[in-house]
């Protein structure tokens, strides 16, 4: 039976991240990374479209979701800059594009990469294809996962999302049975589903809109940025910034021209009847909104075809036409599950855990780190940042020389 002194579970952003920071605190303990996959860091391609949005110029606790204090506690010890300084001297350079960190070259497989080389020349070893259903405790406290022993272990297992790259959820349970609990999870920063009849043919158009998630009395949450149409709903970052948010049955609105108010759009549909009077309906917005965008318009609007021309149009016509540039009302009727979603939300309670040195509060030398814990965030490099807060903050306590 191969022996550790670190064992750390799950070779994703968390994982490799307590790889890291574990062997840079002790150059001489043994570390071994179990992961299910046949290669480690495979989430970690897949981030930012490819380029891997690492981390945010502006880190704090009111992206977060999840208890406020565990997480203040955390980004208090590994900021942005103790982010960017991490995969500095693992050999990344930067830029920033809109606060969102990315490497400087654009690619995902650069952070994959630094990670991946500094541990193999640092002597960590990978244990690929191997997943873990249990991890048993012997009578001197020393732990055992599969045929492998370990002083300490790291279960950096991620959430649900996206099980095709790893995360399946396998991890929440090692946890539970040693009494931690959880909390409900559910897809986040996923696309949703909405009633498709009023946006049928706007599939692939993009629109700089505003979207408001309403329940029956108030707005929910809302964000702006490039939504996509799509054949079951929308989706885009400002999408999945409110999916979090959602429940079946409420309404998504969507202000197509959120830089104008009502009144003006009005306005401006009226001048172009006035100047245009001879243009056919799915012209006479070209300029205004995308070209597409004028056939379910009109077609809410009760004008009775693309080609009734602009004189034509009533007043009730008009007004049609600017609702549903200014506030589309879409109802919502699901999302797209974890296969789609970007995180969980939810997971296990942080309580459990020390946010100093996210060692286990329950079994001494157990520690958790990433998106297995019930905190999550928006958008923007906050997920990953978080996973390598916990990452690091478990690696550097796991193996304290004094410890070990
Ligand atoms: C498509 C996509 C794009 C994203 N883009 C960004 C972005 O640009 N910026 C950002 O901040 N966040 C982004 N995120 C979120 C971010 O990637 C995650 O929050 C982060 O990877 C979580 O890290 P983790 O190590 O906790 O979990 P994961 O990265 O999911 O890693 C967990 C690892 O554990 C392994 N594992 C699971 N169960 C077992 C088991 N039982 N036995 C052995 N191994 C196991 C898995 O195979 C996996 O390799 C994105 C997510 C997705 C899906």
């Amino acid at each position: 039976m191969k022996r550790y002194d670190v064992l750390i579970i799950g070779g994703g952003a968390a994982g490799l991240a307590a790889a890291v920071s574990a062997r840079k605190e002790n150059s001489e303990i043994t570390i071994g990374v179990v992961e299910k996959n046949d290669r480690i860091a495979k989430k970690i391609h897949a981030t930012g479209n490819g380029r891997c949005n690492y981390t945010n110029m502006d880190i704090k606790s009111d992206y977060f979701y999840g208890e406020k204090a565990f997480v203040e506690s955390v980004l208090d010890k590994f900021g942005t800059e103790d982010a960017l300084a991490f995969f500095y001297e693992l050999g990344i350079m930067h830029r920033v594009e809109d606060g969102r960190v990315y490497p400087i070259s654009n690619q995902a497989s650069a952070i994959a990469d630094c990670l991946r080389l500094y541990l193999i020349e640092n002597g960590v070893d990978f244990i690929t294809d191997t997943f873990v259903s249990s991890i048993e405790v012997g009578n001197g406290g020393e732990f055992y996962v599969n045929d492998l022993c370990a002083k300490k272990v790291i279960v950096a297992t991620g959430g649900m999302a996206q099980p095709n790259l790893g995360s399946d959820g396998s991890g929440y349970k090692l946890l539970e049975k040693f009494g931690h609990k959880m909390t409900k999870t559910k897809p986040a920063l996923v696309s949703l589903k909405t009633e498709t009849d009023k946006i049928k043919g706007l599939k692939g158009v993009k629109v700089y809109a505003r979207v408001t998630l309403m329940d029956k009395k108030s707005a929910v949450a809302s964000d702006y940025g490039e939504v996509l149409f799509t054949d079951y709903g929308l989706s885009g970052i400002p999408v999945m910034q409110v999916s979090r948010f959602y429940e079946r049955g409420m309404t998504m609105v969507v202000d197509m021209l959120p830089s104008l108010n009502y009144d003006e759009v009005m306005g401006e549909i009226y001048q172009r009847v006035y100047k245009m009077p001879e243009r056919e309906g799915c012209e006479l917005f070209s300029g205004m909104v995308n070209k597409k965008i004028a056939v379910p318009m009109l077609k809410a609007a009760g004008v009775a075809s693309v080609a009734v021309k602009a004189k034509n149009f009533t007043d009730e016509n008009i007004r049609k036409c600017t609702d549903f540039l200014k506030k589309l009302k879409l109802t919502v009727t699901g999302d797209n599950g974890f296969n789609n979603a970007q995180v969980s939300a939810g997971g296990i309670e942080t309580e459990g855990f020390n946010p100093d040195t996210m060692e286990s509060k329950l079994v001494p030398n157990l520690y958790a780190a990433g998106e297995i814990l019930d905190v999550d965030a928006i958008c923007g490099g906050y997920n990953l940042h978080w996973a390598w807060a916990t990452g690091f903050l478990a690696g550097k306590s796991a193996c304290k020389k004094t410890a070990i």
